[in-house]
């Protein structure tokens, strides 16, 4: 029920102008984002990077809907990239991007021509792309666009959701030598026709496709802070006689963050999610539908006024 509460409100655009104009939700927000530009991200990275963890990192964009605005996209991308490389955070650091921010909804050659771009300025950065997964209507088109990326830029990751009934297909598609497959729940409200809806039934699915995916040629990037399905993802890890090279665990900027500091203390890869840019609203409220329970965190925060 809160679960939904919240998607909806994640896309509700009048009030996400009220809250995000509040300066104590913006504050309450800093726990889950490094902030509004590219300075705030590089000194969230540089920090995460100092504690020995890997980064991704992801701009909050408008919803694009013109040919600019996922121009405008591109261009922070190329920015991003040239500054994490200056500033000597690559490769531990790379970047997330939503192909509907570069403009898969307008058309969907020109998100693959930005993406494009984008991936030519992280191989300059000497880092990689990984292509988030949004709702289900554009896995088709952004498991195309990613083919179509790879055959430059062969290190471009995927991001498989469990949640959906086809993903244990695509996981057997991607299991590759030189895939890089991010393996999540899921975070959209879904049909039923596509996604498994019962908890179990989606952890059951995220079991069946990590043992794909650690049995397969390519390199998993296990993202959850499931404590249950971290410790199923190193059993598979030993049983399928990977070396903690061989794989790694993700998981969001300021989620569990003794649970990421135990597993990089361990020798494992830990990757963390670094959001930034000012449009944190929605982002927020997508954490929140996952766990109401931190809603007490922001509570009053999130009242404006
Ligand atoms: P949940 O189902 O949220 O939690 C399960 C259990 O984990 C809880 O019962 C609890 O035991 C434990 N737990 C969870 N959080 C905490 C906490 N803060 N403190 C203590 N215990 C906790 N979704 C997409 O749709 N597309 C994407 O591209 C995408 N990228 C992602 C990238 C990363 C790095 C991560 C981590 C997630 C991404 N997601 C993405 C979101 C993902 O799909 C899930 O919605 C989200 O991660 C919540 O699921 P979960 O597996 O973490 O566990």
């Amino acid at each position: 029920m809160l679960r939904s509460v919240f998607l909806a409100a994640a896309d509700s655009s009048r009030l996400g102008r009220l809250v995000s104009s509040a300066t104590l939700s913006k504050n309450a927000a800093r726990r889950f984002v490094a902030g509004d530009d590219v300075a705030d991200a590089l000194r969230a990275a540089r920090e995460l990077a100092d504690d020995g963890l890997a980064i991704t990192v992801d701009h909050l964009a408008p919803e694009t809907s013109t040919a600019e605005q996922a121009k405008a996209v591109r261009d922070e991308y190329t920015e991003l990239l040239g500054r994490l490389a200056s500033a000597g955070l690559t490769p531990a650091a790379e970047v997330s991007v939503k192909l509907s921010a570069l403009g898969q909804r307008i058309d969907d050659k020109l998100a693959f021509e930005y993406a494009l771009a984008v991936c030519a300025a992280a191989a300059d950065a000497g880092t990689s792309v990984t292509l988030d997964a949004e709702d289900h209507t554009t896995t088709d088109s952004t498991l195309e666009i990613l083919a179509g990326l790879r055959k430059d830029y062969p290190s471009t990751g995927a991001v498989l959701q469990a949640y959906l009934r086809r993903t244990e297909g695509d996981c057997r598609e991607l299991a590759t030598t030189g895939s890089r497959v991010r393996l999540c729940k899921g975070a959209y409200s879904e049909p039923e026709s596509v996604a498994f809806q019962d908890p179990l039934d989606i952890d059951k699915s995220f079991v069946r496709c990590l043992n794909i995916l650690m049995s397969g040629e390519g390199y998993p990037m296990v993202a959850t802070h499931d404590a249950r399905l971290i410790a199923i993802a190193e059993d598979r890890a030993r049983w399928f006689d990977r070396s903690a090279e061989e794989y790694e665990f993700q998981m969001l900027y300021g989620m569990r963050t003794e649970e990421q500091a135990r597993l990089a203390a361990g020798g494992n890869i830990v990757r963390v999610y670094l959001p930034y840019g000012e449009q944190w609203y929605g982002y927020l409220m997508r954490r929140l539908a996952e766990r109401p329970s931190s809603v007490s965190l922001f509570g009053r925060a999130l009242v404006p006024g």
